[in-house]
């Protein structure tokens, strides 16, 4: 799906990209590399695909309640409290 116009600057020239992005949650974090996103080329504003987002929430929660296995490309970061 794109975007006609780059909300901020009305830009329509956009790059998609692949980054690491980091998904937080309290101080649960989980780290998705290789998510598509779209940049603008003008003003540097990223732009994520909603649907990509929620898959990346739906996945984090699984994990949360043990349903799914963090797979090799995720890692989650356990903070310690003593
Ligand atoms: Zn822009």
């Amino acid at each position: 799906m794109k975007k006609a116009k780059c909300n901020f600057c009305e830009s329509e020239h956009y790059e998609e990209r692949r980054i690491d992005y980091l998904y937080s949650h309290h101080d649960q974090y989980l780290l998705v590399p290789n998510t598509p996103v779209e940049v603008c080329l003008h003003c540097g504003m990223v732009y994520y695909d909603a649907a990509v987002l929620k898959e990346i929430e739906r996945h984090f929660f699984a994990i949360q309640k043990k349903e799914e296995e963090p797979d090799r490309y995720i890692e989650m970061p356990t903070k310690a409290y003593t």
